[in-house]
């Protein structure tokens, strides 16, 4: 009998935790997981899930006006944002009960409360302690806001997605993967954006060519966006809202001011710089290939760590650590052509290198195959609105090193092409590839 009460004690019950603590209890483990919020953690509650919902929402605006060049008549169409936000909390209920029950039928215990580390094999949950072999930090991120003045007036993307009514107008403030995807929502619902970014454009660190492309077909929408702006303050306005003061004498009047400029790690309270685990300059947990920490028994995975924060990646790192550490199998996750998508409107879909990185790393030279166009459906619908898609080759191998699409659909096409990616695809096999007629993907495969 083990002199632990648990052989492993998880803290946070998001994808990446409950991944590792569902796996290491089906091994026979003795697994607990702590979570002071909802089972499901940022991705099922607060991030991709409710975000994509009422992505799919805001479509709904687009299809209807759609429709009409289609010969339908559709006067007299309305839409009741409390409906859809109480539709979208019963859907996340849901879900959680399935989480909670994932964990209860595969014998994992439950502890709800905040969790702290006390040493390297104790937690505290609410004032009682467990004794465990191993510690799994799985806490995730929360938005992290610049310190402005007026900034408690501001609300997160947590917020966003329970607003009791729309706003007439809206300030969303940062231009990356959260605030393009939420932008597309509300203004698709009808609400004035206004989204102020200190970049060139949006998604930084995206290939060149998308970002131009997401912002050209954002800007057609009716999206103010901003560049190269920075919010000094925010004030209360006379006659109601907000005043953000942008610099040289600038202002934004606006109903409601969304900050997305980034996610900071939960690691704050966690005791764990006293158990001797070693966080970096933003509060990230230092880990290394194999998710371990500096402290033996203390592992970590998911947007704690800040490697790659997304949620299959999350996932993947807990696998790789059960792996690891119970079927003695080391396994480090693989980073290698991570497809992503930002759910914008319209979509960005994306995998492998931007045209500089394949530049920067590639002696030999690279060939970049770009194509822009109308869909077909924008034929009879009159949208102003093209695709664009972008593959990068490398000249010596004729390898394709990145991939990358906005347009409808867009990340239901990548997902398929990073699978290829992940062969070690080249442009000959993908000109040899029939394209499927007519869809907006064959042009993937018929770029030359
Ligand atoms: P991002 O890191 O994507 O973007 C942050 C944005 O805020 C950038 O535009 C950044 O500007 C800006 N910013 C940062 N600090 C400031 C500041 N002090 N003042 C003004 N602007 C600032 O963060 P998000 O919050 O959008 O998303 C967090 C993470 O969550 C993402 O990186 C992603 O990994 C994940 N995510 C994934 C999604 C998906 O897969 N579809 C969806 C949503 C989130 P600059 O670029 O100049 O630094």
């Amino acid at each position: 009998m083990s002199q632990y009460d648990f052989d492993l004690i998880t803290l946070g019950a998001g994808s990446g935790g409950v991944r590792a603590s569902r796996l290491t209890a089906q091994l026979g483990r003795r697994v607990a997981v702590v979570e002071e919020s909802r089972v499901g953690g940022t991705c099922v509650m607060r991030g991709c899930v409710p975000k994509k919902l009422l992505v799919q929402a805001a479509h709904f605006a687009e299809d209807f006006a759609d429709a009409e060049g289609f010969g339908w008549n559709v006067e007299g169409v309305s839409f009741d944002w409390p409906r859809l936000i109480v539709a979208k909390n019963t859907e996340l209920n849901r879900l959680e009960g399935v989480y909670q029950r994932i964990l209860r039928d595969n014998g994992v215990t439950l502890l709800s409360g905040r969790g702290v580390v006390v040493d390297p094999h104790t937690v505290e949950v609410e004032g009682k302690r467990f004794t465990c072999e191993r510690i799994l930090v799985a806490t995730g991120g929360r938005p992290s806001l610049p310190d402005i003045p007026g900034i408690q007036y501001a609300i997160t993307s947590n917020e966003a997605l329970d607003l009791m009514q729309l706003p007439t107008r809206m300030a969303i403030v940062g231009g990356g993967y959260i605030a393009v995807e939420f932008a597309g929502i509300f203004n698709a619902l009808g609400v004035k954006v206004t989204q102020v970014l200190r970049g060139d454009t949006v998604l930084r660190g995206f290939d060149e060519d998308i970002r131009a492309a997401l912002a050209e077909e954002m800007s057609k929408r009716g999206i103010d966006l901003r560049c190269e702006t920075v919010v000094e303050s925010i004030e209360r306005a006379p006659g109601g809202g907000y005043c953000l003061r942008l610099g040289d004498d600038e202002t934004l009047e606006t109903d409601l001011v969304m900050y997305a400029t980034g996610r900071r790690p939960n690691t704050d309270g966690l005791g764990l710089e006293a158990a001797g685990v070693e966080l970096d300059r933003s509060g990230a947990i230092k880990v290394d290939e194999y998710s371990a920490t500096a402290i033996a028994s203390i592992f970590a995975v998911g947007d704690v760590t800040d490697r790659m924060n997304l949620t299959p990646v999350a996932i993947a790192e807990a696998r790789a650590l059960v792996d690891t550490l119970y079927l003695e199998r080391p396994t480090r996750p693989d980073y290698d052509n991570v497809p992503t998508a930002v759910f914008s409107n319209p979509p960005v879909g994306t995998v492998g290198l931007t045209e500089a990185q394949a530049r920067q790393r590639c002696g030999c030279g690279i060939d970049v195959y770009l194509s822009r166009f109308k869909p077909m459906r924008n034929t009879l619908s009159g949208r102003d609105e093209r695709t664009m898609m972008k593959v990068i080759v490398e000249r010596g191998s004729d390898r394709v090193l990145g991939l990358h699409v906005v347009g409808p659909d867009a990340p239901e096409m990548v997902q398929g092409f990073a699978v290829a990616l992940k062969c070690g695809v080249t442009k000959a096999v993908l000109d040899s590839t029939i394209g499927i007629h007519p869809t907006a993907a064959e042009e993937l495969v018929t770029l030359r």
